[in-house]
């Protein structure tokens, strides 16, 4: 039974959920709605053997320059 990691990419809320799904597939194809401002949520993790991914590791564009 994986723990699903969905992250919501709405500028100024970056939402992080966890959810147990029955499987992987379910939760890839799961549309969890975000908690906090109701956009949906992308699925970042299916419960594979990787360590839990950090907001500060997905795709979230930087803030500030970039040098
Ligand atoms: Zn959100």
């Amino acid at each position: 039974m994986p723990l699903c990691v969905y992250l919501c990419y709405t500028a100024g809320c970056q939402q992080k959920v966890e959810r147990w799904m029955p499987t992987a597939e379910e939760g890839a194809a799961a549309r969890i709605e975000c908690p906090r401002c109701g956009e949906p949520m992308q699925c970042a993790w299916t419960g594979s053997q990787a360590p839990t991914p950090n907001l500060k590791d997905a795709k979230v564009p930087p803030v500030g320059p970039v040098r």
